[in-house]
């Protein structure tokens, strides 16, 4: 049985869509206050209609992840609205595919700026809140992809989700001595508007590789995620769990196969 979460309060960036909005509906879901970012507002108001009603209150602040002021506005508005800041989901991101062959500086510069710098600004925004609450928890949305496998046209994308975990090994050691754990949900292949764009043949093709069957859902990126934030996983710091089904694992096709 785990501790309640009740009257915590998360950031969760990128809360207004995907897997972000499954973070914030879990975490609300928990009785935690939840502030969701994202650029579109019509996207955040969408999610916190949707979300009202939980246990934990919801609400949005439309935030651009790739400027340093507007996460640091992001933190302020949540300790002014909740009282403080226990949580920091750092999950924005994109992944726009291109070839080796065609990526611009600017193709790389946008991968990066955002689902990597945009990680580093949210923490450093959040430092003196999470300190303050004395059981700061971060919980980053890494990916199989870059940390584990590699995939055609995201040699920048699976560059920014490996950073992701550079960062997160020496900031879990800077931040221990202050109390905030620091660890990653890597996802496999997750059913989200995002992923959805990649067409059906790419969903059906990805289902069919992941030995449970089914690609992943939201709640279980979730669940993961909450588990970080509780209090019984504070001795656990700088480390990655892999939510994926399975996809990993097989050595081939043929492995498949065989089930
Ligand atoms: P999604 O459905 O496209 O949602 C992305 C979210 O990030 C949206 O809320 C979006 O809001 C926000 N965002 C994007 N750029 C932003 C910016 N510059 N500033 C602030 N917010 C921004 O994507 P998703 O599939 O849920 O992916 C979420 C995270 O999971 C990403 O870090 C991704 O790398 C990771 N991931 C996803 C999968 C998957 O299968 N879906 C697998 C592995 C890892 P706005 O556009 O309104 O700003």
């Amino acid at each position: 049985m785990f501790t309640s979460l009740q009257g915590r309060t998360a950031i969760v960036t990128g809360g207004s869509k995907g897997i972000g909005r499954g973070i914030a509906e879990t975490f609300t879901r928990a009785g935690v206050d939840v502030v969701i970012t994202g650029r579109n507002s019509d996207d955040l108001d969408r999610t916190v209609a949707a979300l009202a009603g939980l246990p934990g209150r919801v609400s949005g602040i439309s935030a651009d992840i790739c400027d340093p002021e507007d996460s640091r506005r992001a933190v302020t508005e949540a300790v002014r609205r909740y009282g403080g800041v226990d949580i920091v989901c750092a999950n924005a991101g994109i992944f726009p595919s291109g070839r080796l062959e065609d990526l611009t500086p600017d193709d790389i510069e946008a991968v990066l700026a955002v689902n990597f710098k945009g990680t580093v600004y949210i923490v450093q925004a959040a430092l003196a809140a999470l300190t303050s609450s004395g059981h700061g928890r971060v919980v980053i949305t890494s990916s199989i992809t870059g940390p584990i496998t590699g995939y055609p046209g995201w040699s920048h994308y699976g560059a920014s989700k490996a950073a992701q975990l550079g960062f997160l090994r020496t900031a879990a050691m800077e931040l221990a001595p202050k109390k905030i754990t620091v660890n990653a949900v890597l996802p496999g292949n997750i059913v989200t508007d995002g992923l959805g764009e990649m067409g059906q043949e790419y969903l059906d093709q990805m289902a069919s590789a992941v030995p449970a069957g089914r690609l992943g859902s939201v709640a279980d990126i979730g669940n993961a995620a909450l588990f970080f934030a509780t209090d019984e996983a504070a001795y656990i710091t700088g480390q990655s769990l892999v939510v994926d089904g399975g996809q990993i694992l097989p050595e081939s096709h043929l492995a498949i196969a065989e089930l």
